[in-house]
């Protein structure tokens, strides 16, 4: 196929889902993690005001000078707010809890949904010697305009989803969402996968769940789930990725299985 139809680099992922607690943020981290420890370069794009990937990373609330909240509204480049962490090839932009009052604040400009895309467009135009080749957004658990700015800016997105009796009812609304920014903002807009968190084998609704998903979804679901495990809940508290907390836990094994789950498919997605 020509060079001009292969998707471009980075791959730009949203972690979606306006439900909390259902693992958004912990797989940003980690599936972040976990990609850059096999060699991409990646970039973890802190867009929840409660700022608990920055957190859980291991950034101080005292550490974070600039933040995307200094992006969307314009005061800063999204260059200028990006920090290293304690993973090699892996990055934050960190959030803060002025992330609240953004939505007010650029509310009556005519660009307020486009803004992070801008943003990461100069970020490539900046970064041409070594650049990303993974973003990945971390969503608030709502479908505002910080999400709205987070699904106009991505080329996909990857749906963490919660073992649990109403996972579905959820899903509907947000591929709903999906369809509108879809025919409205971004006509490249795909969901990349699903992945299936907080997987519990000894509990009997996990695997029926499971199998609802897989049914709706198709191959959209992504063959690895992460298992519910203590080590992963762990983790933040240290102000790290799992994978840097206890590497042999089944948790950072079954984060390591999907980023080269998400590789392969990109590979597919490339050589089509
Ligand atoms: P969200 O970002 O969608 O609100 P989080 O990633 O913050 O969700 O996860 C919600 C809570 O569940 C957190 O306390 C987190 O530590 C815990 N958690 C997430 N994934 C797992 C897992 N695989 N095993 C155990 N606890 C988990
Ligand atoms: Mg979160």
């Amino acid at each position: 196929s020509p060079a001009g139809a292969r998707p471009a680099l980075p791959r730009t992922l949203v972690l979606a889902n306006q439900k909390g607690g259902v693992g958004k943020t912990t797989t940003a981290i980690n599936l972040g993690t976990a990609l850059a420890a096999i060699g991409e370069k990646v970039l973890i794009l802190d867009l929840d005001p409660q700022g608990n990937a920055s957190t859980g990373l291991g950034l101080d609330r005292k550490n974070r000078p600039v933040s995307t909240y200094h992006v969307l509204t314009g005061e800063a480049s999204l260059e200028s707010a990006i920090t290293p962490t304690a993973v090699p090839r892996l990055f934050v932009a960190p959030s803060t809890l002025d992330l609240l009052g953004v939505e007010l604040e650029i509310s009556g400009e005519r660009d307020r949904v486009q803004r992070l895309k801008k943003a990461i467009s100069a970020l490539m135009t900046s970064e041409v010697s070594d650049p990303f080749t993974y973003i990945l957004i971390d969503c608030p658990p709502s479908l505002n305009l910080l999400t709205i700015n987070a699904l106009t800016a991505a080329d996909a997105v990857l749906v963490p989803l919660q073992c649990e009796f109403f996972a579905l009812e959820g899903l509907s609304q947000l591929l709903k969402t999906v369809e509108q920014v879809r025919s409205a903002l971004n006509p490249t807009l795909t969901i990349h996968g699903v992945v299936l968190t907080m997987f519990d084998p000894r509990n009997n609704l996990s695997g029926q769940v499971v199998a609802d998903v897989r049914q709706f979804m198709g191959s959209k679901v992504y063959e690895t789930m992460i298992p519910r495990n203590v080590r992963v809940s762990e983790a933040p508290s240290h102000g790290k990725p799992v994978l840097l907390y206890d590497l042999k836990c089944a948790g950072s094994q079954a984060y390591l299985r999907l980023a080269s789950e998400i590789i392969q498919r990109e590979r597919a997605l490339r050589a089509a």
